[in-house]
């Protein structure tokens, strides 16, 4: 009989079960998508139970499709939207409030109270004091339910996604996340590799509510499917962006991938060494296996794909996404057109709140053509200002760029990106890199991969842009590039 492993990949606004076959091919896939909740402006929030719903019915359907048993199935992986937060009943195993999602802002507060602490806590934990990590989040459903004392009595369980998934699948059984997902609460420390006591303190959260922290690759405990008649272990987690990084098969120090959704996540693979940034970047854990932990330095864009909705959405210039590639292809150039989508303010490495969209250089000869390229040249761009963040920080030669998500599929873009970065970029033949790294940690502690060697050996690029522009070009645009980011942090 065939088997597979089964990946979950719980995201923001969809849910997926795919089944991977030995020589990392997805074979089957299910999807499930999930309403958003906005309570106020700013705030993002799900219901648990739903998100929990959508897992149980993709497994199912997953299986029907690929008509097996859940005999079939060697092990399960999950990934997830990282720091997405959820707090619950011990007894019940019922949400106490909806979960808070990542991006959502309702904790800000919280952390500009905190902002003198930034250091002590980039120290710890190589991240910033941000709404997006998990700890002021937690806290903000502790105050505004009025729960510390119930929490302080041991009755209530936190846990971002992946523990909540482990949580319910195993009926209550574990509490356990990874070290992935741990790294980005802003509780964990890095460094220790343990819960930090003074950061807990900090946030005035009681240490009984925290989930077990294990490897990547780890019996995490047992599925218990199909109305209880089936049993299938869990064996690999991690936070999405960290299974992407595993999925490109960046295993060596050097390695980059970034990934081209709504926003644009790039990981570095800095080996057994955390190093702390001094230019706005992130310090996370990218995975743990056999006790060793590697490390990463990320970088993150706000707004890239989610700039090609706006075109379709609010500036009616396109009717879909992949429209955006032939109207670039209609003019031979932007004709010194800069679109700078800061619509949400700036991240990496500029970490403006407050920065909002502009566009440069417009003249009677514009039209809505220019405007397409440029705000794809727009996501190039913000990733160039990335890498170059990255090479500042990581003291590495920069062995490869490996590419995946939705926007990738535009072939301008991904040439425009090789042009600007002056380097080549691979594009996989599988873009689910995300659930493929997490079928890898499963797969690895089964032994359904033999090895990393193994996997590096299966891996296949699809293709590879090579880089065509004079150099001289490079410079001028992205001298270009920079005054409009400049130009754009003024009027604010
Ligand atoms: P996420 O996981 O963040 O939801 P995906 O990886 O599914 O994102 O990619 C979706 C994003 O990719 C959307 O923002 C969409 O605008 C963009 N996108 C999809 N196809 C294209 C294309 N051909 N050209 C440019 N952008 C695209």
């Amino acid at each position: 009989m065939e088997k597979f492993v089964l990946s979950i990949d719980q995201g923001t606004t969809s849910t997926r079960a795919i089944l991977f076959d030995k020589k990392g091919i997805s074979r089957f896939i299910a999807q499930r998508e999930l309403e958003l909740i906005y309570p106020q402006s700013g705030w993002v929030e799900e219901d648990a139970l739903e998100v929990y719903s959508s897992v149980v019915d993709v497994i199912n359907e997953v299986l029907i499709k690929a008509n097996i048993d859940a005999n079939a199935i060697d092990s399960i992986g999950i990934t997830n939207q990282r720091e997405t937060t959820v707090v619950w009943d011990k007894e019940t195993g019922l949400p106490v409030a909806n979960a808070i999602v990542w991006q959502s802002r309702q904790s800000q507060e919280i952390c500009d109270a905190l902002k003198d602490k930034e250091e002590f806590i980039h120290h710890k934990t190589g991240l910033i004091i941000n709404p997006y990590f998990s700890a002021s989040k937690i806290r903000f459903i502790l105050d505004k339910n009025d729960l510390q004392k119930v929490a302080e009595e041991g009755k209530l369980l936190f846990g971002t996604i992946d523990t909540w998934i482990i949580y319910k699948l195993t009926k209550g059984k574990v509490h356990a996340t990874d070290i992935t997902n741990a790294s980005r609460t802003l509780l964990y420390n890095i460094f220790e590799k343990k819960w930090d006591d003074e950061l807990l303190k900090l946030f005035n959260i009681p240490k009984c509510m925290l989930p077990t922290v294990h490897e990547c690759s780890y019996h995490y405990g047992d599925a218990i499917l199909m109305l209880g008649t089936v049993s299938i272990p869990i064996m690999g987690v991690a936070g999405d962006q960290q299974a992407s990084l595993f999925g490109q098969t960046c295993f060596s120090k050097g390695d980059v991938k970034n990934t081209y959704g709504t926003g644009c996540f790039m990981l570095m693979n800095t080996g057994k060494e955390a190093r702390l940034s001094k230019n706005g970047l992130l310090t996370t854990i990218a995975w743990s296996i056999n006790n060793q932990v590697t490390y990463a330095l990320e970088g993150s864009v706000f707004i890239a794909g989610a700039s090609i909705q706006w075109l379709r959405d609010q500036m009616k210039m396109i009717n879909k996404a992949s429209d955006s590639e032939i109207s670039a292809r209609k003019v031979d150039s932007s004709n010194g057109v800069y679109v700078v989508p800061a619509f949400v303010g700036l991240g990496t490495p500029y970490w403006d709140d407050y920065a909002r969209g502009a566009v440069f250089g417009l003249t009677r000869a514009t039209n809505k053509y220019h405007f397409i390229r440029a705000t794809l040249e727009a996501i190039a761009y913000q990733s160039m200002d990335l890498l170059q963040t990255i090479k500042k920080d990581a003291h590495t030669k920069i062995n490869s760029l490996s590419v995946d998500g939705g926007a990738t599929a535009n072939n301008y873009l991904m040439q425009f990106q090789a042009d600007i970065l002056e380097m080549p970029i691979n594009l996989p033949k599988c873009l689910e890199t995300t659930a493929l790294g997490v079928a890898y940690f499963a797969g690895l502690k089964t032994g359904f991969f033999a090895s990393l060697k193994e996997i590096k050996k299966s891996h296949c690029i699809e293709n590879t842009f090579y880089p065509s522009m004079p150099q001289s070009e490079v410079k001028e645009r992205y001298r270009k590039w920079k005054l409009a980011i400049k130009a754009t942090r003024v009027f604010e």
